[in-house]
Formats: C-alpha cells, structure tokens, sequence
C-alpha cells in the first residue's frame, strides 16, 4: 500500500549522533543548500504550509529533522548548507554533525534526494553531498526545484548541465520539480513509495 503522505508528523531534530534514528523503518534523507527550496519541496509532499520550518528554531539550524510519514518510514532533514553568512563556528557544527551522519547513520538511509536549483549549475557544496550519498551507495533521486522559473526551452539544457556537473548515471533519477506550483510530486512520491517495496 501507498504512503499516505498527508499523514506526516515532527518526531525529533538530532545535533549529534545518539540523537539519530534507526529503527528499521524506510529513511529519505533529503538534502540541499540552503534557499534551494528544500523545506518548501518537503511541505509540498506532505501538503503542509509549515512542517518543514518546525525543527528549524532559531539558532538551532545544523540539526536533523526527523518526520515520521504514514506510520511507516521517515524523511529525513538534513541541515541546509551554503549560506555564505554563516558563522564558521556554525559552518564546522555543519560537518562535524553531517560526517557523523554519513559515518554513523547513513546505512540507515533507503534512498537520498538531494535538491539542486535547476537554473543554476550544481555547486561545489552540491557535488561533494552528491559524493557522500554516493559513498553509501544508496539510491539517489536529485530534484531540480524551482522549475517554474524557467522558460520550456531552457528545461532541457538546464538538466543536462546537472547531469554533467553532477556526472550523474543511468542509476540516478533527475526529476524537474516546482515546489511552488506542485509539478514533479507525483513522481516523486511514486519514487519514494517504489524504494519501500
Ligand atoms: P530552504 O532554505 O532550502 O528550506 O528553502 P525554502 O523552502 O525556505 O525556500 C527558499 C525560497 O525559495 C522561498 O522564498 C521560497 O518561496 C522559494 N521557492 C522554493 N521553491 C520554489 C519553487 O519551486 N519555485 C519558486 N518560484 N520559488 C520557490
């Protein structure tokens, strides 16, 4: 049977690795750089204005959020990276916590979705948590957000330069995704549902 994506609810936020979380239920952990889009790509999935934003407390930004979906598997966020104004304290809380993740936690990941802005070339940032989710060897679905801001024509170009930068295989799913107008959900939810079975 389908998730039921609706049914989605904030279970914890870990800062360090007893906070994480493997039970043996289904894990996505969704990853990007911060502003990609990524909590407004999670609230879509679960049709919610705000879930996404309710781990993410002020000051409280490198930690991962827990949300357990349908009973049945949890999607997984991780902290946002990127953001050129913050602190290098805050920058070395960000590895610190994603190197125990990926050390520690990762083989508790069922599949990684790492969403890029599909008008820009992937960043370095991009490539080397591309790299990590690679290094598992877990499946991986990248979501090129922010589709609407594109003409028809430059849709294809954009996604082969994501392709290339990202050296991304036939293994690799790419899915252009609009988090603002819904494009793209259905297919990733079939995808999501389909790495379950
Ligand atoms: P996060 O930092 O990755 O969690 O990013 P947010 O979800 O907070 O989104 C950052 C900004 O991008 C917000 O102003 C959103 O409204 C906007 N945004 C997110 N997704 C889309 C999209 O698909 N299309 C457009 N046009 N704007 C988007």
């Amino acid at each position: 049977m389908s998730l039921n994506f609706n049914k989605a609810e904030f279970i914890r936020s870990a800062a360090a690795r007893d906070g994480f979380l493997r039970d043996g239920l289904p894990q996505f952990a969704f990853a990007g750089r911060s502003n990609v889009g990524k909590s407004s790509v999670i609230n879509r999935l679960v049709n919610r204005k705000n879930l996404a934003y309710i781990g993410a407390s002020p000051g409280k930004t490198t930690q991962i959020n827990y949300f357990l979906i349908d009973g049945r598997a949890y999607l997984v966020d991780l902290p946002g990276y990127g953001y050129a104004k913050v602190s290098q304290a805050e920058k070395e809380r960000w590895s610190r916590l994603m190197e125990s993740y990926f050390q520690e936690g990762a083989d508790a990941i069922t599949t990684g979705v790492l969403i890029v802005d599909i008008r820009h070339k992937p960043t370095e940032n991009d490539r080397v948590m591309h790299d990590w989710f690679r290094q598992t060897g877990c499946p991986e679905i990248i979501v090129a957000n922010k589709l609407d801001k594109l003409k028809r024509s430059q849709v294809e170009p954009a996604l082969a330069l994501i392709r290339e930068t990202l050296e991304l295989t036939d293994r690799d799913i790419l899915v252009p995704f609009s988090a603002e107008k819904g494009t793209g959900k259905e297919e990733l939810t079939g995808l999501l549902n389909k790495a379950c079975e």
